[in-house]
């Protein structure tokens, strides 16, 4: 059935499990709060709804699954189109060509840039199949909405397989300005095709201007359209504030590209349920025993170049270099998730923190006191945010992320109201969670105050900073993000 919201995301919604007679059940995702639920939930809002992905096969002729099937669970009903891609082809678009060149130029990280392994036609050819794909799910005008930097090059195909839908692109990671991206040798081909857009979405203003310098750096664009951004209270503004966003740019065939802004946020109902549930209860209870009087700092976050790992850990060892009062009263536990062994920058940084964590609790460890508890292993989402509750300081120090969903679970999970956040100026979340402790992780002086103001906060200063955090989560939340970026794309649609 042809779909009038067709959205265009590489992972499935669902997560495929065997039956017991050997069946596919397509069960629910198991993280109930990430995006992919917000993104079905806007299937209620249309006719009929399509989302495009990809499925591993050895042949992609002849692959051993329906290609399209329909599925129906608490969301509605929706078609899904599975896009066969073999091994060597996922490898090639996504693990190379995504995450060794787009990937470090994304983060503003030149030398970790590796142009060498990409396959350019290979790239090309999975671009195209996923706007093959879309291409036959779209009803006449209907809205097509892609996501994510290993599509760049979708809008540009489906705009000549189908001239007639409207195409809304969301990037869920920075978007560096052209003295950075222009490092890509792709990228004229990459504009060009997000100039095929309708809507080119992101989630912050500094980003939207990144992204007109760009464009403005190899075509004839003009802005003819700008608005004030909600100016924060912080009178010098942080690294990534802006005082004005562009939000219409015309190149010079006449063609409109609307530009928008809405940070993606969490489903602060659930994670509220899950603060106050009474398995969170029973185990904060266990953590809070073993904490005593002490102080629990807490970091989390993925092993990559772009999360500075490396860097707070030896904040840390400083810390309790100068802080022998701190001795035998504090703990950190840093969880860094492993998410793709396989890849050598990976692997190195890996290296790196179990190397430094070995050393501080060598150091200063004794029998009855560790430091550091670095956790290499992922935290199932119900026990985290039990630890989120617990954290005194939630300790989130990206050298570059383009908004960081942890800093906002840990606010959600305050329903106590209490709990320090101590945040990175380069997470896009900096721009919203202005009462963060705000740091900079590139400097040792400002990591080191940062870390002692917030061991030194008294409740009333913690207390009216979490309210004012805890007010913008609620207010910017994931269906705040979806309905803004769905608005933005249809009014493209009407004004068509
Ligand atoms: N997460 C988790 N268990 C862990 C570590 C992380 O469930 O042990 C989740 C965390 O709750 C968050 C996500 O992983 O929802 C990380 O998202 P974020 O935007 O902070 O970083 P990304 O990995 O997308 O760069």
């Amino acid at each position: 059935m042809p779909s009038d919201l067709v959205i265009v995301y590489h992972r499935q919604p669902y997560e495929e499990v065997e039956g017991e007679g050997g069946e596919i059940l397509y069960k629910e995702n198991k993280s109930p709060n990430g995006i992919v639920p917000t993104l079905k939930a806007l299937f209620g809002r249309v006719e009929h709804g399509a989302w495009v992905a990809w499925k591993e096969a050895e042949d992609p002729a002849t692959p051993d699954f329906e290609r399209v099937i329909e599925i129906e669970d608490s969301f509605g009903k929706y078609t899904v189109s599975r896009l066969p891609l073999t091994r060597e082809q996922v490898s090639s678009f996504y693990h190379v060509t995504s995450k060794e060149a787009f990937w470090p130029i994304l983060h503003a990280f030149k030398e970790r840039y590796n142009y060498d392994p990409v396959d350019w036609p290979t790239f090309r050819e999975v671009n195209w199949a996923f706007a093959e794909a879309a291409a036959r799910e779209a009803d006449k005008g209907a809205l097509v909405w892609i996501h994510d930097y290993n599509l760049w090059l979708v809008p540009g195909y489906l705009r000549q397989l189908r001239p007639d839908v409207k195409i809304s692109f969301f990037h869920h990671t920075p978007f560096p300005a052209a003295d950075m991206f222009n490092v890509l040798p792709w990228r004229e081909e990459i504009v060009r095709s997000l100039l095929e857009c309708d809507v080119v979405g992101f989630h912050i203003p500094r980003y939207v201007a990144n992204f007109v310098q760009v464009a403005r750096s190899m075509f004839d664009v003009r802005v003819t359209e700008r608005k004030p951004v909600k100016t924060s209270d912080v009178p010098l503004g942080s690294a990534l504030d802006e005082r004005s966003q562009p939000t219409e740019i015309v190149l010079d065939d006449g063609r409109k590209v609307a530009l928008a802004a809405s940070p993606v946020g969490i489903d602060v109902d659930f994670i509220e349920r899950n603060a106050r549930s009474e398995e969170t209860v029973r185990a904060l209870t266990g953590i809070e025993a073993d904490k005593g009087d002490g102080t629990l700092l807490l970091s989390v976050g993925r092993t990559d170049y772009t999360k500075g790992g490396p860097e707070q850990l030896l904040a840390y060892e400083r810390l309790l270099k100068r802080r022998k009062d701190l001795h035998g009263k504090i703990r950190l536990m840093h969880v860094s998730v492993v998410a793709n062994r396989s890849m050598t920058a990976y692997a190195e940084v890996q290296a790196n923190l179990e190397q430094i964590a070995g050393r501080i609790n060598g150091t200063y460890g004794t029998l009855e006191w560790q430091p550091l508890a670095f956790i290499s292993q992922p935290i199932p989402f119900a026990e985290l945010v039990a630890y989120y509750r617990a954290a005194d300081i939630a300790w989130i120090t990206p050298l570059a992320d383009g908004m960081n969903l942890v800093c906002k679970e840990y606010v959600a999970s305050r329903v106590d109201g209490d709990g320090v956040l101590v945040l990175s100026e380069f997470a896009g979340a900096a721009v919203q969670l202005t009462a963060a402790v705000m740091t900079n992780p590139f400097s040792h002086r400002s990591m080191d105050t940062a870390l002692d103001q917030a061991l030194a906060m008294q409740e009333a200063e913690r207390r009216d900073r979490m309210a004012a955090m805890r007010e913008s989560v609620r207010s910017e939340d994931i269906r705040a993000w979806g309905d803004a970026q769905l608005a933005f794309g249809q009014r493209a649609a009407q004004a068509a």
